[in-house]
């Protein structure tokens, strides 16, 4: 990973820590933990549920084949985030947070951490500046991703699926439908697959994103893309035509939460 300094230099996290210029030591440090991580090889790739429900494949595949260079600042964004999680969890039993789970597909693996399953009810908390009106749909999907990968024991004593909102003055409470959304998520992550395997970036999907996004010139033809697959030597992954819609699970409680809003 690489770090952009205020001053726009671009160094390693690394390297970053030895300089500690722009922050004492432990602030770098804090700002960097676990971000100078090295990847492991796999026999196949593993994709974070957010990879997949983000609502532009093309710019997960972006993130995932070009060097994405954070700026330092933003670090503080993503760590501010970590710890309000922790904060929120504290009263938790460990074994109710932050609980891992992966679902094999033929060419790919998905994973991710649901934030708590407590009381019958599965939590995952964001952190944001202003608190949207409805949960957006990467978020539903996200929780829903969650809800799907878990092993039937455990999904049977989940009631309700709450996402909540937390900024830096409110707090919002949403209950999302829980629904199956595997086949989405291996339609996607094929696609992705794919995509990396054979060097060229799915489809365009534009959206309030791309304003965001940091591969807008690489996107849009402006810049050329540094991603090389080599040769390759295997079979595409054949890609579905339609990726399907979710199927609807039935709640399994009508209980609505006092904070549902
Ligand atoms: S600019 Fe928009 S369409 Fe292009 S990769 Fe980024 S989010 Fe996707």
């Amino acid at each position: 990973m690489k770090v952009r300094c205020p001053d726009g230099s671009e160094v390693s996290a690394d390297e970053c820590i030895e300089c500690s210029k722009c922050y004492p030591k432990p602030i770098i440090k804090m700002l960097l933990a676990g971000r100078n991580r090295k990847r492991k090889k796999r026999a196949k790739p593993r994709y974070g549920v957010t990879r997949l429900v983000g609502g532009c494949l093309r710019k997960t595949y972006y993130d995932l084949t070009e060097e994405v260079v954070f700026p330092l600042e933003k670090m503080w964004i993503f760590n501010r985030g970590t710890a309000i999680h922790e904060f929120v969890q504290k009263d938790m039993p460990k074994e109710d947070i932050e609980i891992f789970m992966e679902k094999s597909f033929s060419t790919f693996g998905v994973i991710g951490f649901v934030d708590a399953i407590h009381a019958g009810a599965m939590y995952e908390f964001k952190t944001t500046a202003n608190i949207p009106d409805t949960p957006q749909e990467a978020h539903t999907l996200q929780a829903q991703a969650y809800y799907s990968m878990l092993p039937e024991d455990k999904q049977a004593r989940v009631k309700e699926i709450l996402i909540i909102y937390f900024s830096m003055s409110k707090i919002r409470v949403y209950k999302v439908v829980p629904r199956n959304v595997l086949p989405m998520l291996e339609a996607k992550g094929t696609i992705l697959t794919n995509a990396i395997k054979l060097g060229v970036a799915p489809r365009m999907e534009e959206s309030y994103i791309c304003r965001y996004c940091d591969h807008k010139d690489i996107c849009h033809g402006q810049k050329p893309a540094t991603y090389d697959p080599n040769k390759v030597d295997e079979e595409p992954i054949p890609e579905p035509k339609n990726i399907p819609k979710p199927v609807e699970v039935k709640p399994k409680s009508s209980g609505l939460n006092p904070f549902f809003k």
